[in-house]
């Protein structure tokens, strides 16, 4: 397939590159990333897009994914398929869709999970919103970057999705984190602690796969002295977009936004920028900060 990639950073560097090696042309454009082997460099996001059947984007938020879209759609061939593969908020995926149905041309929203590492081993989950048509059109090139796709609906459903499983991800994580703590003042061994909850009714993929407390449960980045893993700041952005989909969808989500909320003071006031989010144990530990 002729594709366009654009956003060419810790992700969709090692995306791109995926895409070359199983033999599709892939032409990047980066305000500032190179392109990985096997990627031609365009001088822009519009001249990547002439003549693309697919318009990849990995893009930093919902502002610059309009701008880009405003810019490429036109220069797209009738019917090519815009798939945006960016975390962004649920209204610009839908505002990106109407534009590229209004030109004439296919969009659809598919952001991932598995960071940086899935990203470079082609093992993403990509979750996707948009038309049954459009879905099956990129479906190819779902199984090159990740091992499963899922369509989740229409515009949007994608995003919508990623960003209420990440709620319940920072959700579950802080009251981990803050039963280990409690644990701890009450004198309960954290391996004793793991042992009974990880088979209990308190187990979450939190606990159980990517467990806070160091040296407790399987290898996760709390082994690693926090270093993400996944960043306190990028599930900040998460949180804060879950919050953003609540206002304007009229939801009550009074957890999602504690959360938010404390991730807030941790990114911001109490050095958690730059750690990983479970990080949070070792903040909950220092009783006075909470
Ligand atoms: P990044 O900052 O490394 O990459 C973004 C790239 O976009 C940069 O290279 C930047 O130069 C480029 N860019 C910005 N504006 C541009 C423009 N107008 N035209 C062309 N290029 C432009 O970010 P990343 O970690 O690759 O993340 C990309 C997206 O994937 C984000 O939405 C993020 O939330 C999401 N995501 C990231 C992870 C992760 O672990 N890093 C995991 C899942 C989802």
């Amino acid at each position: 397939m002729k594709i366009a990639f654009i956003g060419l950073g810790n992700m969709g560097a090692p995306m791109a590159a995926n895409l070359a090696a199983a033999g599709h042309t892939v032409t990047g454009f980066d305000l500032s990333a190179a392109c990985p082997e096997g990627v031609s460099p365009a001088g822009s996001a519009t001249a990547a897009a002439q003549g693309a059947e697919v318009v990849i984007t990995m893009l930093p938020n919902g502002d610059i994914l309009r701008r880009v879209a405003a810019e490429v759609i036109p220069a797209m061939p009738e019917g090519a398929v815009l798939l945006d593969c960016s975390t962004v908020d649920v209204d610009s995926a839908r505002a990106v869709a109407a534009m590229a149905a209004d030109a004439g041309r296919r969009a659809v929203d598919a952001p991932v999970s598995g960071g940086v590492g899935g990203a470079a081993a082609g093992t993403l989950t990509f979750m996707a919103g948009g038309p049954a048509d459009a879905f099956e059109a990129v479906r190819p090139l779902f199984e090159v970057m990740g091992q499963k796709a899922v369509h989740c609906g229409d515009a949007g459903a994608g995003q919508a999705a990623k960003i209420c499983n990440n709620m319940i991800l920072g959700v579950t994580m802080i009251a981990t984190c803050e039963a280990f703590a409690l644990a701890d003042k009450l004198g309960l061994d954290r391996a004793r602690m793991f042992d009974v909850v990880s088979t209990s009714s308190g187990y979450s993929w939190s606990m159980n796969a990517y467990c806070p407390a160091p040296g407790v449960g399987p290898n996760s980045p709390a082994d690693n002295g926090y270093k993400p893993g996944f960043a306190a700041e990028l599930m900040l952005k998460d949180l804060r977009l879950s919050q953003l989909a609540a206002e304007s969808a009229d939801a009550d989500t009074p957890m999602g936004l504690t959360a938010m909320q404390l991730y807030e003071r941790f990114v911001e006031d109490e050095g958690g920028r730059g750690k990983d989010f479970s990080a949070m144990l070792p903040r909950f530990e220092g009783r006075e900060r909470s």
